[in-house]
């Protein structure tokens, strides 16, 4: 085994501190990764204090994880030691149910996609553990490549972040012509706002209030409304083909299905933790849809990874030395960030 160390919550809704623990030896088809950087997503801080139910502990959060490869198994041909790599939300699945033969390993339907962490790996026992850490070994199948132009700090929120509003951004055909809303600019939404601008569409921006209007025209927004202003919901009705919500806490998701012109989509992707209220008359007219969508498989994730290198975009960061995590996860809940947090594993 391979001694490690890392950041840990012991227990529920505890601080994290530091952990020492063990990866496996690599195996032929692995790669052992040098974490450089690791992004704090706010499902980091759902899952560290049991909002979604079922958390496991110790727990080493981490699922945008950016490092350099420095050893790899014998049967391993996609990387060699020195490369840019990363890893996201999951190291495995089980590689032929119909959703993992289409490359949508996260939503596979034998046991699930193995997460990163607060998971188990295959054999249901050996637990999983994240990128608030020096070290990982994953599969080569679940390892991603960096293109050579991007920064790994800024590289790394792409790894949850970045996929989980490219993947739906794709779907839904957001481009030249369509009107879409992104609805909260934490570090899902800001990824959100770069992406459906470097896709080609309108960009709207609906955040709880003005502050962070500058960010948002700089992040390439073509509006920009405060959702505390009753006026938006007036001004902004049946105006969006496509909203993406990525807000974490309870809402009134009838306001927001009411922006959609016809045929209109509001997709889903923040995960409050208790259950929203949906009315039959906002989707009925109009022919609204009302959808969710989670992260992305392996294949999109390496597009995203490229399209971000072709349209030179990263993440905008705040990088933070792990010692300040508790602090972070504070902030992040404050909606004080602009736009992620991300470690730097050389404080560690
Ligand atoms: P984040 O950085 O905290 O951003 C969430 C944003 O929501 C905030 O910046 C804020 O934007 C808005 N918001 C916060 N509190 C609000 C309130 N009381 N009322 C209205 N808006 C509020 O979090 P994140 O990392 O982007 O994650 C967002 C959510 O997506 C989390 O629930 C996370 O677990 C989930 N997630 C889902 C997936 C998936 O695959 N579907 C993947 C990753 C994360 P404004 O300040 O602009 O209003
Ligand atoms: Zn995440
Ligand atoms: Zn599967």
């Amino acid at each position: 085994m391979i001694p490690a160390k890392g950041y840990a919550a012991p227990k529920v809704k505890a601080e994290l501190g530091p952990f020492s623990f063990e990866r496996r030896d690599p195996r032929p088809n692995d790669v052992v990764i040098d974490i450089k950087f690791c992004g704090i997503c706010h499902s980091d801080i759902h899952q560290a204090r049991d909002e979604w139910g079922g958390s496991t502990f110790p727990m080493v959060p981490g699922h945008e994880i950016a490092g350099v490869v420095s050893r790899v198994g014998g049967k391993v041909t996609k990387y060699k030691v020195g490369d840019k790599v990363g890893v996201g939300c999951f190291v495995n699945s089980c590689r032929h149910c119909e959703n993992c033969t289409r490359g949508l390993e996260q939503y596979c339907l034998d046991g699930g996609a193995t997460l990163t962490y607060n998971g188990f790996e295959r054999d249901g026992k050996t637990p999983t553990y994240g990128g608030y850490s020096n070290q990982i070994v994953v599969d080569e199948n679940y390892v991603l490549r960096v293109p050579d132009n991007l920064p790994l700090d800024g590289v790394a929120p792409l790894f949850c972040a970045g996929i989980t509003l490219y993947s739906p951004l794709m779907h839904w055909k957001a481009g030249p012509g369509k009107k879409v809303a992104i609805v909260g600019l934490g570090g899902l939404g800001h990824m959100g706002v770069k992406i459906a601008h470097a896709l080609g569409a309108e960009v709207t921006v609906l955040s709880q209030s003005l502050r962070k209007e500058a960010d948002g025209r700089r992040l390439g927004a073509d509006n920009f409304y405060a959702t505390s202003d009753p006026a938006t919901f007036k001004k902004l009705q049946r105006y969006f083909d496509l909203i993406i919500n990525t807000v974490s806490v309870e809402m009134d998701w009838n306001a927001y299905l009411n922006l959609l012109k016809l045929d209109g989509s509001m997709v889903v992707v923040g995960v409050p933790e208790k259950p929203a209220c949906v009315a039959a008359f906002p989707l009925i007219m109009f022919r609204r849809s009302l959808a969710g969508s989670a992260i992305g498989g392996i294949k999109e994730t390496q597009e995203m990874l490229d399209f971000c290198g072709k349209h030179n975009l990263t993440s905008d960061v705040e990088v933070i030395p792990i010692q300040k995590v508790n602090e972070a996860y504070e902030r992040v809940i404050k909606s004080d960030v602009r736009y992620r947090f991300v470690i730097d594993m050389a404080s560690l």
